[in-house]
């Protein structure tokens, strides 16, 4: 389906008012949010969680079922391994934010689709907008084709997007499939730290 079909609107129009409106507009907008198919099968919209003042603002892939259930972004296995993560990374729970490029499941866990993350994308340009960190994590590929669908980073290698500095890191999921990436995602992070400290 075409994103002028599942009604994404102007994107910069949306940005805009939604940055003007404030955060809690934006979590009450996302939670009524008709735009895209994925609201239909959505038990709870999951809009995000950490810090409103945060240093890190960590991009996901969508919500999984437990995050269906609750409402609360990583609640799962992969947020058990996101936990590690920051805690590696020396951040407490003031330093940090995180959500997903979409903010309702994907029906079958699949990926989101191009159009549902373009349609969800105002979102996210507007938490970040609105947080302004030091610097976004992109967690995987689909955060990276959310954020900056133009490029194609290398993993962690810190580039300047749009006035932001970003990294792209392995997907917590990705450390419990390959094992062998916790040791790479490490060495990405020790070459960063100065990033975030
Ligand atoms: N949970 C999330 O909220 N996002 C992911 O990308 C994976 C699990």
């Amino acid at each position: 389906m075409a994103a002028e079909e599942e009604n994404c609107g102007n994107f910069e129009e949306r940005v805009l008012k939604l940055v003007e409106a404030g955060y809690e507009t934006v979590a009450r907008e996302a939670i009524a949010c008709t735009r895209c198919p994925l609201h239909k099968s959505a038990i709870r919209r999951v809009i995000g969680k950490g810090s409103f003042n945060p240093k890190v603002f960590f991009i996901g892939e969508a919500p999984g079922k437990t995050e269906n259930e609750t409402g609360i972004p990583f609640y799962g296995r992969a947020g058990k391994q996101l936990d590690k993560m920051v805690e590696y990374m020396g951040l407490s729970e003031e330093d940090w934010f995180v959500t997903n490029t979409v903010k309702c499941r994907p029906p079958e866990n699949r990926r989101p689709k191009a159009s549902e993350i373009e349609c969800c994308k105002p979102f996210l340009v507007a938490q970040i907008t609105l947080l302004d960190p030091k610097i976004i994590i992109l967690l995987g590929n689909t955060a990276e084709k959310s954020y900056c669908p133009e490029r194609k980073l290398e993993w962690g290698v810190p580039v300047e997007h749009e006035g932001k500095t970003v990294l792209k890191l392995y997907h917590p999921a990705a450390l419990i499939y390959t094992a062998s990436k916790i040791e790479v995602q490490r060495a990405f992070i020790d070459k960063n730290r100065e990033l975030w400290q």
